[in-house]
C-alpha cells in the first residue's frame, strides 16, 4: 500500500461527485423525497407510503441517472409511467417530467443553500495529483460542471464523464460500469490500474462490474456493511482516513 492507501499498482483515481467530494447526497435525497411524496399523496390520498430517504434512496436512486432513478423506485411499489421525453415539463405525470421536478426542487435547494465540499476529499485529490497520479469526476448527475465550479474544484480533474458527456456518448449510467470505464480511457488507463471512490450501492456495482483495480466506499450514512456487500475493497468515513498526508 502506498501513502495514498492505495495497491502499488494504481495510476489514475476515479471520483464520484455527490456524496464523495460534495456534501450534496442529502440534497439530493431531500429533492427526491419532496417529488416522490408529492406524487405518492397525488396518486394515493394522505396514506400514501412516504418515500424512504434512507432506505429507498440508498437502494432505488443513489448514483443512478435521473430517468433512472424515478423509473427503478417507482417499480419498487409496482407503479409503471410513461417515458415521455427529456423536455417534459416538471408537472408531466411521465418518468422525464418527474425527474425534471426532482431537478427543479434539487437546483431550488443548491441555489437556496450553497454547495460544500468534503474538506477531506479536497486534501485528498490534492496529495494524489501531487503523486502523479491522474484523476477523473464521474457523475451521473447533469450539473457536475456547476457543482464543480462553485466549490473552484474543477481544476482537479483531468477528465469529467458526467450526466451531460453520458448522454453525448450514449453510455448507460451506474449500476453499469460504462462511465466510469469511459473514464479510464479518457485517462489511458487500464481499469485494473484505477480507483474507483464511490458513497453509493450502484457505484460499488459499477466498480466491481468493471473489474477496476481497487474500490473505496465512502460510508456517510453508516451503511458500511451493504458497501462492502456490494464490491467495496476497503470503506472509509472520509477520504482523509485513508492518508495522502505529504
Ligand atoms: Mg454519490
Amino acid at each position: 500500500m502506498t501513502d495514498l492507501g492505495l495497491p502499488e499498482t494504481i495510476v489514475s483515481c476515479l471520483f464520484d461527485l455527490d456524496g464523495v467530494v460534495t456534501k450534496t447526497a442529502v440534497v439530493h435525497a431531500a429533492a427526491w423525497k419532496e417529488m416522490f411524496d408529492a406524487f405518492l399523496r397525488e396518486r394515493d390520498g394522505e396514506d400514501f407510503r412516504p418515500f424512504d430517504s434512507g432506505a429507498d434512496y440508498d437502494e432505488y436512486v443513489d448514483g443512478r441517472p435521473r430517468a433512472d432513478g424515478v423509473r427503478t423506485f417507482l417499480a419498487s411499489r409496482g407503479i409503471e409511467l410513461p417515458e415521455g421525453g427529456p423536455d417534459d415539463p416538471p408537472d408531466a405525470a411521465t418518468v422525464h417530467g418527474l425527474g425534471n421536478r426532482k431537478n427543479e426542487l434539487l437546483l431550488e435547494k443548491i441555489r437556496t443553500q450553497g454547495v460544500e465540499a468534503y474538506e477531506g476529499t479536497l486534501r485528498y485529490v490534492e496529495a494524489v495529483r501531487e503523486q502523479g497520479l491522474s484523476t477523473a469526476i464521474v457523475s451521473s448527475s447533469a450539473n457536475t460542471r456547476d457543482v464543480l465550479r462553485s466549490i473552484d474544484a474543477e481544476h482537479l480533474f483531468d477528465t469529467r464523464i458526467d450526466g451531460v458527456v453520458a448522454a453525448e456518448r450514449k453510455l448507460p449510467g451506474k449500476p453499469h460500469p460504462d462511465t466510469f470505464l469511459a473514464a479510464a480511457r479518457d485517462l489511458g488507463v487500464e481499469p485494473s490500474k484505477a480507483a474507483v471512490f464511490e458513497d453509493a450501492l450502484a457505484g460499488m456495482d459499477a466498480g466491481r462490474a468493471g473489474r477496476f483495480g481497487y474500490v473505496v466506499g465512502v460510508d456517510r450514512v453508516g451503511q458500511a456493511d451493504a458497501l462492502y456487500r456490494h464490491g467495496a475493497d476497503v470503506v472509509v468515513k472520509d477520504l482523509a482516513e485513508l492518508g495522502g498526508k505529504s
